[in-house]
């Protein structure tokens, strides 16, 4: 095998790779490590799309953190405004005590500052609820993966919190993601919290309404039945 051959081989083999990123608040152009599809093994994922990978987890690995300035951000962010630019300076970029290092190899805790980064950010600037309610549920995984179950509650009821907001506010345009896996999403961190009530309401909403994407309701009829189950099961 020739050396140049060898070095793609490698390149290729090599799971975390450089991406070419500019920051959307200062315009430093910055590197920022990221896991090839291709290299990422799935292992399982739970109901609310909690993934667990052999090897490096790709969600580690979805927010930005500039090195030169310390604005954290996702793929999902928009535009920063001037104003914007104002009340990230008064209320992010003040209280960093210093610029943090997070565009190389992460482990979970990196990964926490970042989504915790990410997720400060995106509330200063007022960003849309469904993408706020997003970085709360990520961070409410990153706990997962600890074992750390009181802090998984709390971060998944913040998720909540902004899911419901960004729900009732009921505009499709403030949505990152399908208003039917939002309406999910809350049916299933209920069931996480264990409210009941409010759980049965989404769920009923869910399996009845034909516009409900098949993919949506498999996941949803899954969920409640197994819900269902455990329910009875505790009842025995
Ligand atoms: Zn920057």
């Amino acid at each position: 095998m020739t050396d140049k051959k060898k070095s793609l081989q490698r390149k290729i083999l090599e799971p975390l790779y450089d991406k070419s990123l500019t920051c959307l608040y200062c315009n430093h152009k910055f590197k920022s490590k990221q896991v090839r599809s291709s290299m990422a093994k799935v292992i399982k994922q739970d109901s609310d799309y909690c993934t667990y990978y052999e090897g490096d987890n790709p969600i580690f690995y979805d927010v930005f953190v500039c090195p030169s300035c310390g604005f954290a951000y996702t793929n999902s962010f928009s535009r920063i405004t001037p104003a914007r630019k104002e009340k990230i300076e008064k209320n992010y970029l003040k209280n960093l005590s210093a610029v943090p290092h997070l565009c190389g190899k992460r482990d979970v805790f990196d990964a926490l500052r970042a989504y915790k980064l990410a997720s400060l950010a995106a509330y200063v600037i007022n960003e849309k609820k469904s993408l706020v309610g997003n970085l709360f549920l990520r961070i409410a995984w990153m706990y997962r993966y600890q074992n750390d179950i009181d802090n998984e509650k709390e971060y998944l009821e913040k998720a909540l919190r902004f899911y419901l907001d960004a729900y009732q506010r009921g505009n499709i345009n403030d949505l990152v993601i399908e208003e039917h896996q939002l309406l999910f999403l809350m049916g299933d961190i209920y069931i996480r919290l264990g409210k009941n009530n409010e759980a049965t309401k989404i769920f009923s909403i869910l399996l009845s309404d034909r516009g409900v994407s098949q993919k949506i309701r498999t996941r949803a009829s899954e969920v409640w039945n197994e819900y269902r189950e455990r329910q009875k099961e505790n009842k025995e």
